[in-house]
């Protein structure tokens, strides 16, 4: 008798079946969330490179990527703040430069005029006019054959190369058949909107062909993309429906708002609270006094003080028994949130612990011990704190900063660590990050909202000037003339690359151009990859008022608060989304003086950015902004990266895909009742094992 067994189902096959995965490999794509076969299909691409057409020289313009076959001219290593080697190359319609800051001797030395070469990568404006840093090459025959769909670029992490991702999505692509990877979403509804299967997309959104309509691919209106977010909003809905279930069985302490101590913190403030200000420290107080747990997202655009809202939560805790955790996405600000409570809460004789990510291990443990004795009342941190052997004692309110930094899973393991004795804490979770109204309903449809809509009194608006980078030279004059009337500046470098070497490198060269250009100045740097350390000890002298200027990537984009700044340079503006833009813009305006933003931009400027440029100059208002950024995004924006970091989503874009919320939610209702199997199934799926919170309990 023969048996015939069908094929396991993909999220069964442990990802170690695929060809070059042993342990090691597949120990590295777990922090991706990668474990079997099915996850890697769904581990989709973050954005595209064309790399099926061979372009010109000639027709090559600043900020594209393309693939070029160019013959060596001249290639020279010379000296100057660094060894460089550089090679003039040239096709039949014009010449470019190459540009190499690490390379081997072999490499130089096989870069010789005369020899032929494909290149492909981001082009960008040089010195002498246009330029490839470290492209990607190869050294070719004539008429070597192209790609034939189009480079799918995946979010990667540590150790794991493109190339390795491209070789195992091929694979599971290869092992990709309906039976094997179960499609939930109801064949009615496919053809309705002309979606294609599941097999059909993922393999589609993996490997589009050449001839795919690329603007629609790029802007995620192609039906293979549409079908996929789609699914991936029906899963996000049917985790928050479960969570709300599950937190509705939560008990968590009743905290009566005695006051006697956030009436002495609002005494020794030095400033009143703002109408808004008050207003959400009653709804937060009211909420606390429930038995159902507070989970409630307080939004307040940059600078309108959500820190002492935060404080005078904290106050009500602790005066009711119980302790708080205040976590931050980075060490600057968890630090920052530190020294305002020790400044506010110690001359209450209320201790207030530490546990970031640098402590020793002594020091860890002794932090840990006072959390858990009870020492310890408020406990600042960053993602330290809900490690396994951080216990509170008695948590009752759990705050956070910067929600989007941190994602639904993260705030959820907070949630299950304070569950002690049958209780969970509250939880407060804070925001810059203004969300239009009809998103807030759909994608935090499990929360209450407080929104700080007023600024403290005497703000002066930021006023925004975009100039175009030729005129850099002016920028630098005011840059020097803001110093020397004793204020500090700002000068933030922006690229969007995946390498983070090479947003450090930018910054460093225009550190040192500035240094060049004043030499008087103390200038700071800080980017991404400064190990945090030194990175805490330029923000922190920064503050302080050592430094003057300082030159940093975008990793200074959220919640740093330093009065005295009040001039701020932004870098290629033109490629930075709206929210980004005035995520940063809000590191000014912070004090009393009159502050300014300058947006340096490469011309010619697209539509869009003019749009977005624009905007940045009439407003200072987060939820205008907020809104037209929906706008124009939900107009086709086209960046060619999703920014999978300001959304929890892997394909889906809550802007772009509003049109598909209501559709989301009648399915999602409807597969609940019909397929309760499904749920499980769709959340592992989208949202993965860290997320189980989610799911089990
Ligand atoms: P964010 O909401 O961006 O976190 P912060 O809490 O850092 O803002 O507050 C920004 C600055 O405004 C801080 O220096 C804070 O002390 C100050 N501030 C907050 N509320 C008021 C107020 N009502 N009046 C005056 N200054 C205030
Ligand atoms: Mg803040």
């Amino acid at each position: 008798m023969t048996v015939v067994t069908s094929p396991p189902p993909l999220d069964r096959m442990p990802v170690t079946k695929l060809k070059g995965v042993g342990d090691k490999v597949a120990d590295k794509l777990a922090p991706l969330g990668i474990s079997n076969v099915q996850d890697v299909l769904f581990h989709l691409p973050l954005r595209y490179q064309d790399r099926t057409r061979l372009r010109q020289v000639g027709t090559l313009r600043a900020g594209e990527e393309a693939v070029v076959d160019l013959v060596i001219d001249a290639a020279d290593v010379v000296f100057r703040r660094r060894r460089t080697l550089l090679c003039r190359a040239s096709d039949n319609s014009g010449s470019l430069t190459l540009r190499f800051f690490h390379f081997s001797q072999a490499q130089a030395k096989s870069l010789k005029r005369g020899v032929c070469i494909r290149c492909f990568s981001e082009v960008r404006r040089g010195p002498a006019g246009l330029e490839m840093v470290h492209p990607e090459y190869s050294f070719i025959e004539s008429d070597a054959e192209l790609e034939d769909s189009l480079t799918a670029i995946y979010p990667t992490t540590e150790g794991v190369h493109q190339l390795t991702l491209r070789k195992l999505t091929d694979q599971a692509l290869h092992l990709l058949t309906a039976d094997r990877v179960r499609d939930w979403i109801p064949p009615a509804l496919l053809s309705q909107y002309g979606f294609p299967d599941l097999a059909e997309a993922l393999q589609t959104v993996h490997r589009p062909p050449s001839d795919i309509d690329i603007p629609s691919l790029i802007e995620g209106s192609h039906p293979a993309l549409q079908r996929l977010a789609i699914e991936e909003l029906i899963a996000h809905r049917l985790g928050l429906q479960l969570q709300r279930l599950q937190r509705q069985q939560d008990l968590a302490p009743s905290i009566q708002p005695a006051g006697k101590l956030s009436r002495q913190l609002l005494a020794d403030l030095g400033f009143e609270l703002t109408r808004a200000q008050s207003r959400v420290v009653s709804e937060i107080v009211e909420s606390m006094q429930s038995t159902q747990p507070m989970l409630r997202l307080l939004q307040g655009d940059v600078g309108a003080g959500k820190t002492v809202v935060a404080a005078l939560a904290a106050a009500n805790a602790v005066e009711a028994g119980m302790q708080v955790a205040i976590m931050a996405p980075t060490e600057i600000l968890a630090e920052q949130h530190l020294l305002n409570f020790i400044e506010w809460f110690e001359p209450m004789q209320i201790e207030i612990g530490w546990l970031s990510g640098k402590l020793g291990v002594k020091a860890r443990r002794s932090a840990i011990e006072a959390v858990a004795m009870g020492r310890s009342r408020i406990v600042v941190g960053t993602h330290a704190l809900f490690q396994d052997d951080v216990e509170f004692e008695r948590l009752g309110l759990a705050i956070i900063d910067e929600q989007h930094r941190f994602g639904v899973h993260q705030r959820m393991a907070l949630r299950n660590k304070g569950a002690t004795a049958g209780f969970v804490p509250h939880q407060l979770i804070m925001t810059a990050t203004p969300i239009p109204r009809t998103l807030a309903m759909t994608a935090y449809a499990d929360l209450d909202c407080s929104i700080i809509d007023e600024l403290p009194p005497g703000r002066k608006p930021v006023q925004t000037i975009a100039l175009e980078a030729a005129r850099r030279a002016e920028v630098a004059e005011r840059v020097a003339a803001a110093i020397a009337e004793g204020r500090q500046v700002y000068w933030v470098c922006t690229l969007i690359e995946e390498s983070e070497s090479l947003q450090a490198q930018a910054a460093e060269d225009a550190a040192n151009q500035l240094s060049e250009a004043m030499p008087e100045t103390r200038i700071g740097l800080v980017h991404g990859r400064l190990k945090s350390k030194d990175k805490e000890r330029v923000m922190q002298a920064f503050k302080q008022r050592e430094l003057e200027l300082l030159v940093a990537t975008t990793v200074i984009e959220v919640g740093v608060d330093v009065p005295n700044a009040s001039l701020m340079v932004i870098e290629n503006a033109e490629r930075l989304g709206l929210s980004q833009l005035h995520q940063l813009r809000g590191r000014v305006g912070r004090g009393q003086a009159q502050s300014t933003c300058i947006l340096l931009y490469q011309g010619p400027l697209s539509h869009n950015a003019k749009q977005r440029i624009g905007i940045m100059r009439e407003t200072n208002d987060g939820f205008v902004i907020a809104e037209k950024d929906l706008e124009i995004r939900g107009a086709g924006e086209v960046l060619g990266t999703r920014q999978t970091g300001a959304t929890e989503f892997k394909i889906a874009d809550l802007g772009r895909d509003a049109g598909l919320l209501t559709t989301v939610a009648v399915v999602a209702d409807q597969l609940q009742s019909e397929h309760p199997d499904c749920v499980t199934a769709l959340i592992r799926r989208w949202i993965g094992e860290q997320k189980r919170e989610y799911g089990s309990v």
